[in-house]
Order: structure tokens, then sequence, then C-alpha cells
């Protein structure tokens, strides 16, 4: 089975009179990457949301590795996430544009924060891995440090070791690097870059076309809540 399986999803939010996500459905392979590209409001930061279990949905149901871990309820809209389990949800990790760190937990903390409390591991297994992991972006001597003393570039990085940590069999990111000044836009590239050589599977909302053009499987657009084209061709896709 694939890694993602959408089907049939369907998303309204409260008080909107018609639908931003509607008869979406796609599959992601196990250590493939998609990438999503569409005009503004077509509903990229919904689908992913949606996704990861911060929305709730309305119709269709998404599975992970063909176990359907969210099944949409008609006449959920007004529920403030969608009803997934805290462990469901750990399978899934996604980080977003504006980095969000806890500001008074250190870098170490950041990462240690969910394996821990919400899994239960143990402290020092996890937080050997998370040094292993703050190597792999280039951060290990930022450990101790907190999130105000950090670039915007930095702090993507750690979110992105946040998500890593909890080993989600699909890494969501929605323009992480869009708010972030251009010299900074590089390193976080190729840690995403590095991610899909080592066989993450990843679903990634980007403006950055080139980069897209390198890192993508497949290319999906969405426009008005719905799929108007694929393209297993990025190349092809991108220059068409
Ligand atoms: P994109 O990421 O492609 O820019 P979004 O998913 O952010 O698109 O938005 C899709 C549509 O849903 C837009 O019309 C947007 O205004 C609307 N929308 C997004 N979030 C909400 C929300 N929380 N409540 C109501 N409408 C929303
Ligand atoms: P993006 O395109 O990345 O979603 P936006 O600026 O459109 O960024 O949205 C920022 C936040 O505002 C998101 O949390 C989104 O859900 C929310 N939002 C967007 N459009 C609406 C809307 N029409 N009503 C309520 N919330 C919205």
């Amino acid at each position: 089975a694939a890694a993602l399986s959408v089907r049939h999803l369907a998303k309204q939010y409260a008080n909107a009179n018609k639908r931003v996500l509607d008869d979406v459905s796609f599959e992601v392979p196990k250590g493939r990457v998609l990438v999503v590209v569409g005009p503004s409001g077509s509903g990229k930061s919904t689908l992913l949301r949606a996704i990861a279990g911060l929305e709730p949905i309305q119709g269709g149901d998404i599975a992970l590795g063909g176990e359907v871990i969210e099944t949409g309820r008609p006449g959920s809209e007004k529920a403030g996430r969608s009803a997934r389990s805290s462990e469901l949800r750990t399978r899934i990790g996604m980080v977003f544009q504006s980095y969000d760190l806890f500001p008074n937990k250190t870098v170490l903390g950041n990462i240690m924060m969910a394996p821990v409390l919400v899994l239960g591991r143990d402290k020092a297994e996890v937080e050997r891995e998370a040094i292993e992991l703050l190597k792999r972006v280039g951060l290990a001597d930022r450990k101790d440090a907190w999130p105000h003393e950090l670039s915007g570039g930095q702090r993507q990085r750690i979110a992105i070791c946040r998500a890593l940590i909890l080993h989600p069999e699909v890494l969501l990111f929605d323009e992480i690097t869009a708010a972030l000044d251009p010299e900074m836009v590089r390193e976080v590239l190729d840690v995403m870059i590095g991610l899909a050589r080592a066989g993450q599977t990843m679903v990634i909302v980007t403006h950055e076309m080139r980069f897209a053009r390198a890192i993508a499987d497949e290319v999906m657009l969405l426009e008005d809540g719905r799929i108007i084209e694929r393209c297993d061709d990025p190349e092809r896709f991108f220059t068409q």
C-alpha cells in the first residue's frame, strides 16, 4: 500500500458556503516526494493541515500504509481539530512557515518534548537521537541555545529535527522557506534534499520552483480546491 493515501477528501470551513477541498484523491508511495503547487487560496495549506489532523474533514478518508487513520464526518465543520488520537498524530510530521518553536525551551528541549511527553520514550535515548539529528542538520553546537538566539534558517532546521525525531511515516512542509531571508533559504532546502535522498516520504508546498523541480518525484496542481493536473515528470511540468 502507498505510504499516504487521500481518497475523495472533502473539507469545508465553518461559516463558509462552499468546500475548500472537493473530492481530492492521490497517493504518495513510500520514499517518494510529492510537491503541491497552485495559486494562493487554492487550498494547499488546508490540504496539509487536514492530512496532519489539524482540521476536521467532512468527507473521504486518509490512510497511512493502507490503514485508515481518519474518515470524514459530515457536519464536523465546527470541531477545532480532527478526532485523531495523539498517537496517530505523531505518525505524520508537519513543518510550518512560521517556525513554532517553544520560546521557553532550549533547542534540545524543543526536540525532546513530544517523544518524551507524548510517547513516553526514554529521555537519555531521545537525547542521543536528538543530538544525531542536530548533527545531520549542521546545528550540533546549538543544542543548548534558546530559539530567540537562532536565525530563521536555524529555527526551521530545528523544527525539522523536532518532526523527524518522531519517525514520521510522512513529513509535510508548508512553505517553510517563505518567511526566510534569501541567504538562509539554501541551508533549509539542502536539508530537505538530504531527507529525500534518505528515503523520507514527503509532501511539500513551496514557491521555490527550481527546488521543486529538483526534489519532486511528482507534482500536483491544485486550483480552487481540486486537483487540476498531476505530473510525474517535474522537468516537463516546470518548463512547459
Ligand atoms: P493556500 O494554502 O493554497 O493559499 P489555503 O488552504 O490557505 O490556500 O486557503 C484555501 C481557502 O480557504 C482560502 O479561500 C482561504 O481564505 C480559506 N481558509 C483558509 N483557512 C480558513 C479558515 N480557518 N477559515 C475559513 N476559511 C479559511
Ligand atoms: P496560507 O496561505 O499559508 O494558509 P494565509 O495567510 O492564507 O496563509 O493564512 C494564515 C492563517 O489564517 C491560517 O491559519 C489560515 O487557516 C487562516 N485563514 C486564512 N484565510 C482565512 C479565512 N478566510 N478565515 C479565517 N481564517 C483564515
